[in-house]
């Protein structure tokens, strides 16, 4: 059977009832298309461990801020959907704008304090479009999991707290970080790094190996590990730093002294082009 594109919130509810009615546990991987293997391990996994999996791809516009890149942010819909079939997804919800955001619809999610450090100060209305897109495709989808990547790790933490402060009822999948073969995170906006960018951009997981060899070699000092993370960024040929820094992975609190688990997280510009990037250590 090929894979069944549904584009209207009505179209979906009906499917979801039928399937709800039919005893199938729902999964729902959500994306913004342009999909790469770091998409397609969550597809997998939810293929997996759950009955029915429902991809969807909006580029949610609530989630980029003026003068972001929305307006350029790649489509790759067919070619989406070709790698959705092969790996026999059934179902992919693909609304437009106004489906998802009908005339006179501004009611909007408040996203919980881990929102605020990190990408919440350098992206202030960032998370509260991401909640209020996820939260509206999980009352869609009755998803029972709902699956996440590591990669976006603070989004991970505000999405948990979101469906715990909010009493929902799905379980919250945060899948490991998928990396091309020389480290660099998988991401859609990788399509914009020119060649010499994409060299450069590889100062993101050159410094968080260096993260894990400094813990590895007994360093505990928080604020030492961060000044040797920008000088490291700095000297590999990143633009501009965001920032880099290591905190608790439970809380996004800073350390004085590294505990564990301790996780190390970066935003950095290489070029134009923002790039994020993260390493969890559980023990010492
Ligand atoms: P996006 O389309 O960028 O909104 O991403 C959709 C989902 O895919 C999010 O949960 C991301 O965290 C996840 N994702 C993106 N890149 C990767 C990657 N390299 N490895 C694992 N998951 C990823």
């Amino acid at each position: 059977m090929g894979i069944k594109v549904l584009k209207t919130c009505t179209e979906l509810q009906s499917h979801v009832r039928k399937l709800k009615s039919a005893n199938n546990t729902i999964g729902m991987v959500p994306t913004m298309g342009a999909l790469h293997a770091g998409h397609l391990s969550l597809v997998k996994y939810a293929i997996e461990v759950t009955d029915e999996t429902i991809v969807t791809i909006f580029v949610n516009p609530t989630q980029f801020a003026e003068g972001e890149d929305l307006d350029k942010y790649p489509k790759t819909f067919e070619a989406d959907l070709e790698k959705l079939a092969y790996l026999n997804v059934p179902t992919v919800f693909a609304p437009s704008n106004d489906e998802m955001y009908p005339p006179g619809c501004s009611t909007r999610i408040v996203p919980a304090d881990v929102s605020r450090p990190l990408e919440g100060e350098f992206r202030p209305t960032h998370f509260g479009g991401v909640v209020t897109i996820v939260l509206k495709l999980l009352n869609l989808t009755g998803a029972d999991k709902a699956f996440f990547g590591q990669k976006d790790f603070q989004q991970v933490m505000v999405v948990k707290q979101m469906v715990a402060d909010l009493n929902l009822a799905t379980e919250i999948v945060a899948c490991p970080i998928v990396r091309e073969s020389d480290g660099l995170a998988l991401s859609s906006r990788n399509v914009y790094l020119s060649k010499d960018e994409r060299v450069r951009s590889l100062a993101l997981r050159k410094t968080l190996g260096h993260f894990k060899k400094m813990i590895s070699l007994g360093e505990r000092d928080a604020q030492a590990l961060m000044s040797e993370m920008q000088q490291m960024l700095i000297d590999n040929g990143v633009s501009s730093i965001d920032y880099a820094v290591v905190a608790n992975p439970n809380s996004l609190q800073a350390y004085d002294q590294i505990e564990f688990p301790v996780v190390a997280l970066i935003a950095a510009r290489v070029g134009a082009t923002r790039l994020i990037d993260n390493c969890l250590i559980e023990s010492g």
